[in-house]
């Protein structure tokens, strides 16, 4: 039979590095605080997968291999600390973008559940059981969609109106909360 896995699908931009809204130069990567902390905890019983939406694709602000750079340059910064990303889903669309190619209304810029659909079935995840750590309403309304938990990174620059399963400071006080949750059931 094949293995079942649970996953935390990871929000990239306001939530693992610094927002800095439409990042295309892997100079300006910060990862937030405490990141590598709540990830080395997270990664020894979830699977660990990148789920973004990167809209300044169809904007025309950068193309497909700047974004695929950048997560690279974010998943070998974090190998190098032992932390093991499963894999990156970016949505490069925008319904009213300006390249014509990646403005179209796709099913998965996030609150649509394309990216995780497409995880869930490569990477065999109980959704149920798995969670999408976040920054905004986008990523509240996408763990509700997809039938995952919803934890909340609070920004100081985003006023968020969604009710999420929980909201924290940092990835660490986040994996501190889903690990003590199993521990009680
Ligand atoms: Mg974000
Ligand atoms: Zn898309």
């Amino acid at each position: 039979m094949k293995k079942i896995n649970r996953a935390i699908f990871l929000d990239r931009d306001g939530t693992l590095i610094e927002e800095k809204n439409y990042l295309s130069n892997k100079n300006e990567i910060i990862f937030l605080d405490k990141v590598i902390d709540g990830l080395k905890l997270l990664q020894k019983k979830y699977l660990l997968i990148i789920v973004t939406n990167q809209s300044g694709v169809a904007r025309g602000y950068f193309d497909e291999n700047k974004v695929v750079e950048i997560n690279n340059e974010i998943n070998e910064r974090l190998l190098r600390n032992n932390v093991i990303i499963t894999d990156v889903y970016y949505c490069p669309h925008y319904k009213n973008g300006c390249v014509k190619k990646y403005s179209i209304d796709c099913n998965c810029r996030k609150p649509k559940t394309g990216m995780i659909d497409a995880a869930k079935k490569k990477y065999n995840i109980d959704l149920s059981n798995s969670f999408v750590i976040g920054d905004k309403d986008s990523d509240i309304i996408l763990a509700k969609n997809a039938g995952c938990k919803s934890i909340l990174i609070e920004n100081k620059n985003y006023i968020n109106k969604e009710i999420p399963n929980n909201k924290c400071k940092n990835i660490l006080e986040a994996a501190n909360i889903i690990l003590n949750s199993e521990s009680s059931e």
